[in-house]
């Protein structure tokens, strides 16, 4: 489309990359910046706290797409360039090399960076974040020499770090200031699971522990001091405590923020012509009743569906987000895939023996199958998805009875 003014996409990764896919697809004709601060081109971040730790991929596996795709789709990458500025009256976005790039379209993809560790001695050498394929890769250098990790923060990536450096053959604790592992997402039951099957491959786990201070010799880390005054040895700590959103771009423009950019379930923001998408935007959502209004979903999956959404409206399309939120964590053996959003108070009912490393949880909100999350049952995962997606209302004690065939409740109900 000569003459039309681009799309401008801030932040090259699952979220940036999605939407440009999908605008060319449905046919979206301007031209498309895509302008990201890393160096590499977008890749799967998923591996840097799984295989690439392990050493079972490699950096070079990692891009989302093939070499060709972004020239061959009109796509301009401009990698390695910050976005310092938007104007939003004569929409344009400024360059941290002093480029000033007019857009028709804004979409800001700009994810979310790590939680700093607020005590002395975050800044050690040998304290390491984990969020770019960059921190990864030092991650990996640095366990090469070190025997002795620390693990500050009993997250998803806390604990995927865990099972990682531990298969490496590292002595890992793990540190989580809450009483228990995934305490925000997980029931009682699963954090149980979880910290037993991370204890019985050799990890340390201390719950409830807050981190005072980091020490060390000649500027490395050494030593974790807790809040009780005990000291844990190490000579590398990861840290896993949570990303914030990087939407001071967005709301130094005047767009309404609240941790992240605030959108609707298409991806539009306060600003007429600006879509937030990814990890960056709190999302409306169509939650069952009971359910969050809006989230910041931090998913490969809410990135991917963001953009399609955001990319109907570039075509003026309207396809809200409305998919059912899932996830996945791998940790040694053991495959978690989560569905749904769970609640403190949803009734949790269990399919399986957790002793034998295979189960479901299923969550009920007054009757409604509302979330589900499952270790090593792939397949009942995928069911269970459907199964949430339809509004379906099992009855707990089918649910829980591993003779009770689940796919007859996605059968309709035939009238007499
Ligand atoms: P990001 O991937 O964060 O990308 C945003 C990009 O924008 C970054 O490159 C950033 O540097 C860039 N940027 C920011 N500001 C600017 C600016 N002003 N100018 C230019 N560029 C800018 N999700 C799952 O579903 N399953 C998993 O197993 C899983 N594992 C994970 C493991 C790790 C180690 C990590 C870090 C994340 C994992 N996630 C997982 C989460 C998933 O990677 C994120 O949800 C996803 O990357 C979000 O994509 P995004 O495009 O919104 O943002």
């Amino acid at each position: 489309m000569p003459g039309a003014r681009p799309l401008v996409i801030v932040g090259a990764s699952y979220a940036g990359a999605q939407l440009a896919a999908s605008a060319r697809e449905l046919g979206f004709e301007a031209p498309i910046v895509m302008v990201g601060d890393e160096l590499h081109a977008p890749y799967q971040r998923p591996p840097l706290s799984k295989g690439l730790l392990t050493g079972k991929t490699t950096a070079d596996k990692l891009a989302l797409r093939g070499a060709d795709f972004y020239a061959q789709n009109g796509i301009e990458m401009r990698l390695g360039r910050r976005a310092t500025f938007i104007d939003t009256v004569d929409r344009s976005v400024t360059l941290d090399d002093g480029s000033v790039l007019p857009w028709g379209w804004l979409a800001l993809a700009t994810g979310a960076r790590c939680r700093p560790l607020p005590v002395p001695g975050a800044d050690l050498q040998g304290v390491l974040n984990l969020r770019t394929l960059d921190d990864a890769q030092r991650v990996v250098a640095a366990c090469d020499r070190a025997r002795n990790v620390v693990v500050i923060g009993g997250g998803f990536i806390g604990l995927e770090v865990a099972s990682a450096l531990r298969q490496r053959g590292a002595d890992v604790t793990v540190i989580e200031s809450q009483p228990r592992l995934l305490a925000r997402s997980f029931p009682p039951q699963m954090s149980e699971y979880l910290e037993a099957a991370h204890r019985a491959r050799g990890v340390t786990v201390a719950c409830g522990r807050g981190v005072r201070a980091l020490h060390g010799t000649d500027g490395a880390v050494d030593r974790v001091e807790l809040d009780d005054g005990s000291n844990v040895p190490c000579d590398l700590v990861v840290l896993g405590i949570g990303v914030v959103p990087n939407s001071e771009l967005a709301q130094a423009a005047g767009i309404a923020c609240d941790n992240g950019i605030l959108t609707d379930a298409m991806g539009r923001t306060s600003a007429p012509g600006v879509l937030a998408i990814g990890d960056v935007a709190n999302m409306a959502l169509a939650t069952p009743a009971g359910g969050p209004a809006r989230m910041r979903l931090e998913s490969i999956q809410a990135a991917n569906e963001g953009a399609r959404a955001a990319a109907a409206v570039l075509v003026g399309r309207e396809q809200p987000f409305s998919a059912v939120p899932w996830f996945w964590s791998d940790q040694y053996e053991l495959k978690f895939q989560m569905a749904g959003l769970a609640l403190p108070g949803d009734r949790a009912v269990l399919r399986g023996d957790m002793a034998t490393d295979r189960f479901s949880v299923f969550f009920l909100r007054d009757d409604l199958l509302v979330a589900a999350h499952s270790v090593n049952r792939p397949a009942e995962h995928m069911l269970a998805r459907k199964l949430i997606a339809a509004g379906v209302r099992p009855d707990a004690h089918m649910l829980a009875d591993p003779l009770f065939d689940l796919k007859s409740l996605a059968l309709p109900v035939s009238n007499p």
